[in-house]
C-alpha cells in the first residue's frame, strides 16, 4: 500500500504513537489530534495593473495551552489548509519542548510571490493582517517569516496592526528587522542552536568535535551558518556539503570562504574547484563523524538508513529522516537527533524579541547566543533523560520519541491543569 503523505495525516500518526508509548490520556489524546481553531479567509488586494485579486488565507491555532500561538506565515502557490495544521501541530511540539511560554501555530496564503510586485505585496501583507487582526497578537498569536517571507513583510504587517490597534505593537510579530524591534541573532539562530546540540550530542558519545569530520547537505540559509559556526565555534572539519545540484568531497576540509566564492560566481556549490564531485545520495553515505541534513525532507529513508557511516545525524532541516529510517539508524547505534529539537533556535530567539518587544528593553548578540545555549542544552538534556528513564523500564525509545514525549507530556499537563479535560 502506498504511504500516506499527507503531512496532517503524519502529524496526526506521529502524535498516536507517543501518546501509545507514553500511555496519554484519551481524552487529551483526542483534543491533541486536531487544531483548537483554524481561520480561512479571502483577501481583496489591489494589483499593480489597477485590477483586484482574491487570495485565499490561512491561520491556524493548534494549541495555547502552554501560552499565546507561535508560527511563521508562508506565501507559496501550493500551500494548503492540511500543510498549515500539520505545522501548527510541529510548532506546538517544538515551543513545548524548548519549554517557552508558547502554543504552536501557522499561517499561509495560496500566492506565487514571485510573480508579485513590491507594491503587490505590500497589499497582500496589509490584507492578511486586517482579515486576521482579532485572531492574532501579541497576547493571542504571534506571527514570525516562514517560506517565502521576510523581515520587510513582518515590518509592513506590524505598521498595519499598530494602526488598528490604535498603538505600537512591536510584541505583535518577530522576525522584524532590529531598527524597529528585532532581536540581535536571529538571522543565524536556527544554525547556532544546531550547533550547541551537537555540542551536547558529541558529549554523549564521548566524540571530540574538535578535527572531527563534518558532512552538510544544503547550502541555503541553514546549511551556509552551520559550515561556518562549526568551522569557527566547534573547530570541525567540514569535508562534504552540496545544494540542490550537487556536491563536493575533500578529506583535507572545504574552505569556506573559497566556497562561498564559488557558489556566488558559479551559481553552484560544485563551483569549488577541489576536491571531488558526489552526487547527494553520495554524500550522506560519505565516511564522516557527523551528517548534517540541512535542505529538505525526507532524504534518509529504509533505502539508505543502513549505509549511513557517520556517528551523529544531526536534523537541521524540517523532517529529513523518515520514520522508518529512524528506526534503522537507532538499531544500528546512530544517534540521530531529531529536527524539533536541533532547529528549535529560530522560534526561541523569536521568543526572545517578544519578550524584549513586551519589555522595552534589548539584548546584545551575545546575551542572545548565551540564553539561547541555556535553553537548547536544557532540551537536549529532558530529551536524553527521557530516554533513559523508558530504558531503565524497559522500553527502548529512539531520541524522536523521548522528544515527542516530553513535548506532549507538557502540553496535556497544561490543558489538565486549565480543567480542560
Ligand atoms: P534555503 O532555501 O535557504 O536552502 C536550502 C538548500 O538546500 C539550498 O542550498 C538548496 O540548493 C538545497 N537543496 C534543495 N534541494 C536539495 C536536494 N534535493 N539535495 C540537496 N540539497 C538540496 O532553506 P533553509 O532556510 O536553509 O532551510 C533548510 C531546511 O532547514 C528546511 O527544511 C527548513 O524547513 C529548515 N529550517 C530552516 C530554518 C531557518 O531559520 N532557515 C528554521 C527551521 C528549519
Amino acid at each position: 500500500m502506498a504511504e500516506d503523505l499527507n503531512p496532517f495525516r503524519i502529524a496526526q500518526e506521529e502524535l498516536d504513537s507517543a501518546a501509545e508509548a507514553m500511555g496519554l490520556d484519551k481524552t487529551a489524546h483526542a483534543i491533541l489530534r486536531e487544531p483548537k481553531r483554524t481561520v480561512v479567509v479571502n483577501i481583496p488586494v489591489k494589483m499593480r495593473d489597477g485590477s483586484v485579486k482574491v487570495f485565499n488565507g490561512f491561520r491556524v491555532l493548534y494549541n495555547d495551552a502552554r501560552g499565546p500561538g507561535k508560527g511563521g506565515i508562508r506565501y507559496h502557490p501550493l500551500e494548503n489548509l492540511d500543510t498549515v495544521k500539520a505545522l501548527s501541530a510541529w510548532m506546538t511540539w517544538k515551543t513545548s519542548l524548548a519549554n517557552i511560554p508558547f502554543g504552536g501555530a501557522k499561517g499561509g496564503v495560496i500566492c506565487n510571490p514571485k510573480e508579485m510586485n513590491s507594491y503587490e505585496l505590500e497589499n497582500l501583507s496589509r490584507g492578511y493582517v486586517r482579515a486576521l487582526w482579532n485572531s492574532i497578537g501579541p497576547k493571542i498569536d504571534v506571527p514570525a517569516p516562514d517560506v517565502y517571507t521576510n523581515p520587510q513583510i513582518m515590518a509592513w504587517m506590524m505598521d498595519e496592526y499598530n494602526a488598528i490597534a490604535g498603538h505600537g505593537e512591536p510584541a505583535f510579530i518577530t522576525g522584524k528587522p532590529v531598527e524597529i524591534g528585532g532581536s540581535e541573532g536571529r538571522f543565524d539562530s536556527t544554525a547556532m542552536g544546531g550547533m550547541y546540540v551537537l555540542r551536547e550530542s558529541a558529549k554523549k558519545i564521548k566524540l571530540d568535535l574538535k578535527g572531527s569530520d563534518v558532512v552538510i547537505q544544503g547550502f541555503g540559509n541553514a546549511g551556509m551558518f552551520a559550515f561556518e559556526i562549526a568551522n569557527k565555534l566547534a573547530g570541525a572539519k567540514v569535508v562534504g556539503i552540496s545544494d540542490s545540484e550537487g556536491g563536493i568531497y575533500d578529506q583535507d576540509g572545504i574552505d569556506y570562504n573559497k566556497l562561498l566564492a564559488a557558489k556566488k560566481s558559479t551559481g553552484k556549490v560544485q563551483g569549488y574547484d577541489k576536491g571531488e564531485k558526489v552526487s547527494n545520495e553520495e554524500l550522506l553515505e560519505l565516511d564522516a563523524d557527523v551528517i548534517i541534513p540541512a535542505a529538505i525532507e525526507n532524504q534518509i529513508t529504509a533505502a539508505n538508513a543502513d549505509k549511513i557511516k557517520a556517528k551523529i545525524v544531526l536534523e537541521l532541516a524540517n523532517g529529513p529522516v523518515t520514520p522508518e529510517a529512524d528506526r534503522i539508524l537507532f538499531e544500528r547505534g546512530v544517534l540521530d537527533v531529531p529536527d524539533f529539537l536541533v532547529n528549535s533556535g529560530g522560534v526561541i530567539v523569536s521568543y526572545f524579541e517578544w519578550a524584549q518587544d513586551r519589555e522595552g528593553y534589548f539584548w546584545t548578540e551575545e546575551e542572545v547566543y548565551k540564553r539561547l545555549d541555556a535553553i537548547v542544552t536544557r532540551s537536549f538534556n529532558d530529551v536524553m533523560a527521557t530516554q533513559e528513564k523508558y530504558t531503565e523500564s524497559g522500553k527502548k525509545i529512539t531520541p524522536r520519541t523521548a522528544a515527542y514525549i516530553v513535548a506532549v507530556g507538557r502540553v496535556a499537563a497544561a490543558m489538565k491543569l486549565r480543567g480542560w479535560y
